[in-house]
């Protein structure tokens, strides 16, 4: 039986590509005052024994580490090289010159591929000035790893084509941007306390979960708790929430949850 590892979860943004509002959409979700509906693009921030894990780095991650005083980042955890989970990597480099040091990055071939070729100076070794991010790339398979004394499994899943990443820590596991679960990485979702799961919208997508799909999915992982993430504007959340079923909730910026990691 695996040591509990109790694990707190903060959801820096639930948004979709595109973020809500929606640039100049006037639909209920985009005018809607209540901050549930305002979305920043999909980032979260895991801790577990006393080691801070980033999952992605969006477009919004100096704004997300400001509003959350996210000061300190022991690794990043990638899903996948897609725009709106990779373009703030420029805004590790704060971290860097807080922490004086390169900072350890993990993802599969296909993203540490991507950071090479579209961001090759962030695995250039440091300067004195600390003004670009030093990156260390850590490329990962299917095996669970060590990170900060820490015990990390990847989940292998389908992005459309692409072959791409969610994270499981104790109980808890991030799964965004998933079209398809294989069945390997399904037996890896056995006993979860709380699943973050990709629900973009109502209507069918060729890269990600509507939320028909993912209701449907969060049922055969049966988590204890399910989480929908990487929403649309279509998905307003109140209009959502009333018609989930129990033990599943749609995301909000800043929400925090707190799995005990009870071992089994
Ligand atoms: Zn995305
Ligand atoms: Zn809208
Ligand atoms: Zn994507």
């Amino acid at each position: 039986m695996a040591a509990a590892l109790s694990v707190e979860v903060l959801l820096l943004g639930v948004g979709s590509s595109g973020g809500t509002p929606a640039l100049g959409c006037t639909c209920p979700t985009c005018t809607s005052t209540d901050p549930r509906n305002v979305r920043t693009r999909a980032s979260a921030v895991l801790r577990a024994g006393g080691k801070i894990f980033l999952i992605d780095t969006g477009p919004d991650l100096r704004q997300q580490a400001l509003r959350e005083k996210l000061l300190h980042v022991d690794a990043v955890l990638y899903t996948h090289p897609h725009a709106d989970h990779i373009n703030g990597i420029d805004d590790l480099r704060a971290f860097c010159w807080l922490q004086k040091a390169a900072l350890p990055v993990y993802g599969n071939r296909l993203m540490l591929t991507h950071i090479r070729e579209r961001f090759p100076y962030t695995i250039l070794p440091p300067n004195a000035y600390w003004d670009k991010p030093v990156l260390t790339l850590h490329e990962v398979h299917e095996a669970a790893l060590t990170i900060a004394g820490v015990t990390v499994q990847p989940i292998s899943l389908t992005h459309g084509k692409w072959p791409i990443l969610g994270w499981r820590v104790g109980d808890v596991a991030y799964l965004t941007d998933v079209s398809a679960i294989p069945d390997g990485s399904l037996a890896l979702l056995q006993g979860l306390d709380v699943l973050m799961l990709d629900c973009l919208r109502d209507t069918p997508h060729p890269t990600h979960l509507s939320v028909a799909e993912s209701l449907d999915w969060a049922a055969r992982i049966g988590a204890r708790r399910t989480v929908l993430i990487h929403m649309t504007h279509e998905l307003e959340y109140h209009a959502l929430s009333a018609r989930l079923p129990a033990g599943v909730v749609p995301a909000y910026d800043g929400m925090r949850l707190f799995s005990e990691g009870i071992a089994r």
